[in-house]
């Protein structure tokens, strides 16, 4: 989803500095970005058009898979970033959300709010990557399974490299955040990828604060 007046970030001194691997992961953002780029000149070139715009949330309503350190990159920019009175709604908010729902996976993403995203600038890279093209999708609307053909498809290597940039990151963490330990691979092999999925979890599981 795109929101309103959203500019992409790829340095945040602030963030870079309260959380190690921060850096890592908006160089890793960056690179996904690019391809998204590549992707989407492809699709123009090829007579489509994005159909994703300010006020167009549904994919937010799904369950979205984030990393360890993704989480931890919104949290910051959650807490450091927005002003107190923004952070009191979105506590309300998923106050009230998980009231109402009891199931995780059936709440929207807890950083959504009047439509956009309050980290639109740490999104995940999952978010990144997910974009529709010629009709935006309806409210509910699954695209990735209602109409596959219209989903822009970013190149894979690039997410694979940008998951891999984060990879020497979890080496002496993974404890602490209660982690599998991480295989002794190179960040970019099959088994990296693999640890990397497997600490993969939709940010609705994830403790909000
Ligand atoms: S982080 Fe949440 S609100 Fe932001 S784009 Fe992703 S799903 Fe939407």
């Amino acid at each position: 989803m795109l929101p309103p007046n959203s500019g992409r970030r790829h340095r945040d001194a602030l963030l870079e500095r309260a959380l190690p691997g921060a850096g890592l992961l908006l160089a890793g953002c960056a690179h996904v970005d690019a391809s998204v780029g590549e992707a989407v000149a492809a699709a123009r070139d090829a007579g489509r058009t994005l159909a994703c715009g300010p006020g167009c949330d549904a994919c937010c309503r799904q369950p979205i898979p984030v990393t360890p350190l993704e989480f931890l990159l919104m949290r910051s920019h959650m807490r450091l970033r927005l002003d107190a009175a923004t952070r009191a709604r979105l506590e309300a908010q998923y106050e009230g959300q998980l009231a109402a729902q009891p199931d995780a996976l059936q709440r929207p993403c807890p950083f959504l709010l009047d439509g956009g995203c309050s980290v639109y600038a740490v999104r995940p890279l999952a978010c990144r990557r997910y974009l529709v093209l010629d009709r935006a999708c309806a409210p509910g609307e699954v695209c990735t399974q209602s109409r596959p053909g219209d989903m822009l498809i970013p190149a894979r290597k690039a997410l694979h490299a940008a998951l891999a940039m984060t990879f020497p990151w979890y080496a002496g963490r993974w404890q602490a955040l209660g982690l599998p330990e991480p295989p002794a691979a190179e960040p970019g092999s099959e088994a990296a990828q693999a640890w990397l999925r497997s600490v993969t979890v939709p940010v609705q599981n994830l403790p909000w604060n």
